[in-house]
């Protein structure tokens, strides 16, 4: 794994950008549970403080609370991206340490006995936050820094009795050990992200790996077409589908006419060259659901899905055409014919029964006289 410091520019910015999103999310599942805390503050103030601080205190708490989950679902809804939620998520991490810090000011300096149960409430608070801000760890800061300075500040205001200042003493050696080991954790925190994020990367790299390797298996150097593997495993599978559904399918065994002679006049480069403008010749020629595979040297295999043999006649009479209409463009251009055997699959048949079938079209074609169809 890299240690954090040295991911590049954008890896880190991958890194925040991940830290944010889980961040936002565990901020509102911070937020669910807010109303337990006003709850369990308003239970104890009840009858120690002024009825209006304390009413005060949860409708701005509670406007403050609603702007955070409204902004939250905003955030989830686009996508939290941080360059575009950062700004205002901050800045409702702010308002809601400011919300809770308030409580320094509304409610505490009314009664010895609640103000260190008060305390006792924020550091409860800092140390739920921490756990859910860890992914976000400037959240945090923002959060529980603002929530120290405003409660102290309002706990400040009685400095002149004596367990006002205890108090302060404690949150605040609270609040430092809280934000050492925070931000501890938090590093560590993006090192798992970081992790997570590269073997991400290389699984996907992988897969891409793995994907290539099997089309390689499965296609013809030469030509780019289908080999004979892909072929066994797609007559494998048309056959089953016509087992099951009763669809025809039908196959053209094609062997180009004299090629010996290309390759004796010209040379086994152009022969191999002849070979792959006749592929692209065909493919040109075929629908997208059409297979074409090269079944030995010189001869060819077009799977036809769904096709039965009135159609797949039609289709090679097509192909016989668009073969000896115009001389293949290499170098120097080959005018060629091909014969092609048709067969199509029989309820009951063997793939060997099928490709003999065609086989023996195509030896008819031959002995017939070459170019042609015959099935
Ligand atoms: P026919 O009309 O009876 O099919 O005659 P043909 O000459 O095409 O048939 P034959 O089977 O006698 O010859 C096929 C030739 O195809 C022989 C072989 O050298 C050539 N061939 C097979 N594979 C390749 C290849 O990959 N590249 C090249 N250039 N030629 C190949
Ligand atoms: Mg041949
Ligand atoms: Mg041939």
């Amino acid at each position: 794994m890299k240690p954090l410091s040295n991911l590049s520019a954008s890896d880190r910015l991958v890194v925040d950008q991940t830290g944010f999103a889980l961040w936002v999310a565990s901020f509102r599942q911070t937020l669910h549970s807010t109303p337990a805390g006003w709850f369990v503050a308003a239970w104890m103030a009840w009858g120690r403080v002024p009825e209006k601080n304390l009413l005060s205190w949860l409708v701005l708490f509670f406007v403050v609370w609603m702007m955070g989950l409204l902004s939250i679902g905003r955030a989830l809804k686009e996508g939290c991206d941080q360059q575009t939620h950062g700004p205002r998520m901050r800045f409702m991490a702010a308002l809601d340490g400011m919300a809770w810090g308030l409580l320094g000011w509304l409610l505490a300096g009314h009664d010895v006995l609640l103000d260190p149960f008060l305390v006792a409430l924020l550091c409860g608070v800092s140390a739920v936050n921490a756990q859910a801000y860890v992914p976000y760890i400037r959240g945090y800061y923002l959060q529980s820094g603002l929530m120290w300075c405003v409660s102290v500040l309002g706990l400040a205001r009685y400095a002149s009795q004596q367990y006002s200042l205890d108090l302060i003493m404690a949150f605040s050696v609270f609040q430092v050990l809280m934000f050492y080991h925070s931000s501890r954790i938090a590093n560590r925190v993006r090192e798992g992200i970081s992790l997570q994020l590269a073997n991400a990367t290389l699984a996907q790299q992988l897969r891409g790996l793995l994907t290539k390797v099997r089309t390689d298996a499965a296609t013809d150097a030469l030509t780019g077409q289908g080999n004979r593997r892909a072929l066994d495993e797609l007559l494998k599978q048309q056959q089953e589908f016509s087992v099951s559904t009763g669809q025809p399918f039908s196959i053209l065994m094609l062997d180009i006419d004299f090629f010996k002679k290309i390759n004796d006049a010209h040379g086994h480069l152009v022969g191999d060259d002849a070979l792959r403008s006749f592929a692209q010749r065909l493919r040109d020629c075929l629908r997208q659901g059409d297979v074409c595979t090269r079944y030995g040297g010189e001869e060819f295999l077009i799977v036809l899905p769904l096709t039965p043999l009135p159609v797949a006649l039609e289709v090679a009479e097509r192909l016989r055409q668009a073969v000896a209409a115009e001389a293949l463009p290499t170098t120097p251009p080959l005018a060629i014919t091909v014969s092609i055997g048709a067969a199509t699959y029989k309820a009951g048949q063997t793939i060997d029964a099928l490709m003999a079938a065609a086989d023996a079209a195509l030896y008819m074609a031959k002995r017939s006289g070459r170019n042609q169809v015959q099935s």
